[in-house]
């Protein structure tokens, strides 16, 4: 694999099946390249279906101060420290204790409630997350009971698992589009958001990023599923992250892409240290 030598590089990187294996959710195989980052001050940037408060938790694990998006694209979060090093009109974001917030999907309330009056219009068949109870909600998602609680403070979107056809998904999607929704497919659930997904995010960081420095930003991303693709298409170097749960996606062109030979974090480690070897 190439090596790239920017100083200013940015990994954006998926967390389920990606920097985190998809089976018992350790990113410990990933460690060794997420050490050199960090000791070499590149940022970490999560870029999740993740919810806000399931990420923090991961950052906080794994001692990434970096910002981070959540929720396939939904939310830009930026902690206060580091936007204190940038210039960015903040006036269209909302601030909590220690993070700016930028919102860029729909509220779960909203999305829930359309879903529900299409499933009772058109009797789609699907169990999104508030409907799942808990012992569901730990089954299907391999996650321990206080994670899947986690898990299920969602803000901006809803995941949800498809029990009816295929030709019925395709019409979903469609009402889904006029309603404003979106449709994307994680590695384990369908996801519905708004009209946002992990690319224009990263493109809004980067951009913030870039006229920060005054110089181009070589973004790194990493991922496993379709609803990465967005952000690959936004990333200079495009890494799939092998899964064993699924193939690599069908992503169309990229001019800068590789599949990694080891699966999930192993995966992880043995592109990053890769590309970041000559740092
Ligand atoms: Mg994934």
């Amino acid at each position: 694999m190439m090596t790239c030598s920017s100083l200013h590089t940015l990994i954006a990187t998926d967390l389920d099946g990606t920097l985190l294996d998809h089976s018992n959710y350790s990113s410990d195989q990933a460690q060794p390249a997420l050490s050199r980052c960090l000791s070499l001050g590149i940022p970490v940037i999560f870029n999740t279906s993740k919810t806000r408060i399931e990420s923090a938790q991961i950052r906080s694990q794994l001692n990434i101060n970096d910002p981070y998006i959540v929720e396939n694209g939904s939310a830009i979060i930026i902690p206060k420290a580091w936007m204190a090093r940038l210039s960015c009109d903040t006036s269209a974001l909302l601030q909590t204790a220690n993070e700016w917030v930028l919102p860029l999907g729909l509220s779960r309330s909203h999305i829930v409630s359309q879903l529900k009056r299409l499933k009772a219009e058109r009797g789609f068949r699907f169990t999104g997350f508030s409907d799942m109870r808990l012992s569901e909600l730990v089954s299907h998602t391999g996650l321990s009971a206080g994670d899947a609680e986690l898990a299920n403070q969602r803000e901006y979107s809803e995941p949800l698992l498809w029990q009816d056809s295929k030709a019925a998904l395709t019409i979903f999607k469609n009402c889904l589009e006029k309603l404003g929704l979106r449709l994307l497919k994680g590695g384990r659930f369908y996801h519905v958001l708004g009209q946002t997904d992990k690319g224009q995010a990263l493109n809004w960081l980067k951009d913030l990023y870039q006229n920060q420095h005054g110089s181009p930003t070589t973004v790194i991303a990493l991922g496993d599923s379709h609803n990465d693709i967005d952000m690959m298409q936004a990333a200079d170097i495009a890494i799939w992250v092998r899964s064993p749960a699924h193939p690599v996606p069908d992503a169309g062109y990229h001019r800068l892409s590789f599949t990694t030979r080891a699966q999930g974090p192993a995966g992880w480690n043995e592109a990053i240290t890769s590309l970041i070897g000559s740092y």
